[in-house]
């Protein structure tokens, strides 16, 4: 860990550097998905694409806690009533219940009809099926809502895709990991939010034709800017791949935009106040659900395990329960619970903290020239063993003009991001296993 920090002006400079240096690499916006779901989409392989996308090559970087949040009992409690049984029955159901959750196959409106009914069963009232087409055919993410106890329209989104794919997607699917744990988090924490009277609303949206191209979600996002109900959108928080690790303490990898990286230091400050996660950062948003909100500017963050990319069973008939470690699913659904309670606003004993104050505004407007270059070295087949000493550099130079954006609500969680800490030379660890070939050949 290193302590050789410049002045806070120095480093907001380099945080926008960050933002611009995504945008120069075109990653966002508008890097995702087309919003016309009659135009075929080719399948979204997370992996491969960041094998060869040489912009997806610059490694993650670990977070840096400001020091400034404050502990909030209200949030503290939230997450202690996390059930790791839910989770662990939850996922198991998932796994066993269905042979494939491969969205586009004959029996995939039995796993919608499960999904629908474990929300319901855990005593939402409010459960909808939101239908979307591929190719023709419709099928249904499903939508609970948990009315917020202030009546002003504000709310967040919890979601994570419940289908899942394979080399023999329409035969077998297990998809204990990708994405049976990011549901399972949903109704883990459908049974506790249900009687948790936060101030704002949480929608835990479970969505379908992710594993074809975000078909789910894509359609989900337009629905609500089409209604005109994104400007009340707090922000979202997406669940996709938590339950495996290497070994080691429990992980995670926060993953959203240049714009968003106050939400990353927000999520980052819960990990460490509130669970026992190690934390790692990316700016380069791709491959699942947060993409069609940050390609429309709306805050959004994909929570996904550390070791995602060495995960030997992606989108395998092999991605099954006992590969996965349920002790990390459950404290990255505890981070789960951390952000629903500080976003929608959560008291204790019915009594405002007046500390949990969401801060999911866009950090600032990056109108920067940079020029960025990472020299990866690895091969992209899974790693089950470290590799020796890692040879990755990356550096950054830019003339950036700051332009803020909206001014966030007062907030225990001071937004600062200490991404440019890799733009500083600041001593870092670097994995080798996450630096990928350049290949000039793109999806
Ligand atoms: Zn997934």
């Amino acid at each position: 860990m290193s302590s050789g920090i410049a002045s806070r002006e120095a480093l907001r400079t380099l945080m926008i550097l960050l933002g611009a240096t995504a945008v120069a690499l075109g990653l966002s916006p508008g890097g995702g998905l087309a919003a016309d779901a009659t135009v075929p989409r080719p399948p979204l392989d997370r992996q491969a694409r960041a094998c060869r996308d040489p912009a997806l090559a610059v490694p993650p970087v670990p977070f840096r806690s400001t020091g400034r949040a404050t502990y909030d009992p209200a949030i503290a409690a939230l997450v202690a009533a996390v059930d790791a049984e839910r989770y662990e029955t939850a996922l198991t159901d998932l796994v066993n219940g269905f042979a494939t959750r491969y969205t586009t196959a004959a029996s995939f409106s039995a796993v919608t009809d499960y999904v629908r009914q474990e929300l319901l069963e855990a005593g939402i009232a409010d459960v909808a099926l939101h239908p979307f087409e591929i190719a023709g055919s419709t099928y249904h993410n499903v939508i609970a809502t948990l009315p917020g106890t202030v009546d002003d329209g504000r709310f967040m989104v919890l979601g994570g895709h419940y289908d899942s794919t394979s080399e023999n997607p329409d035969v077998s699917a297990p998809g204990a990991n990708d994405n049976g744990s990011g549901t399972a988090a949903l109704l883990a924490l459908a049974t506790l939010l249900r009687d948790a009277h936060l101030d704002h609303t949480v929608v835990l949206a479970a969505f379908a034709g992710e594993e074809q191209g975000l078909y789910g979600s894509e359609e989900y996002v337009a629905d609500l800017v089409a209604a005109g109900k994104s400007g009340s959108l707090i922000g979202a928080v997406i669940l996709d791949m938590l339950s495996f690790d290497r070994g080691g303490p429990p992980s995670i990898l926060l993953e959203t935009s240049g714009t968003f990286t106050n939400v990353i230091q927000d999520m980052g400050e819960l990990a460490q106040l509130y669970t026992s996660l190690e934390v790692d950062t990316s700016t380069s948003p791709f491959g699942s659900d947060h993409m069609p909100f940050l390609d429309r500017s709306l805050p959004a963050i994909l929570f996904i395990e550390l070791d995602w990319d060495s995960y030997p069973a992606y989108h395998s008939t092999t991605d099954t329960l006992d590969r996965q470690t349920m002790a990390t699913g459950v404290e990255i659904t505890r981070l789960g619970a951390a952000a629903a309670a500080l976003w929608a606003g959560a008291r204790l004993n019915g009594a405002p903290t007046g500390t949990a104050t969401a801060t999911a505004t866009p950090t600032s407007t990056p109108t920067a020239t940079s020029t960025a270059t990472a020299t990866p070295t690895c091969a992209c087949t899974p790693v089950t063993t470290p590799s020796a000493t890692p040879t990755a550099t990356a550096t950054a130079t830019a003339t950036a003009t700051v332009t803020p954006g909206p001014a966030a609500p007062v907030s225990s969680l001071t937004p600062l991001s200490l991404l440019a800490l890799a733009a500083l030379g600041a001593r870092r660890r670097l994995r080798q296993r996450r630096h990928h070939p350049v290949n000039p050949a793109r999806e």
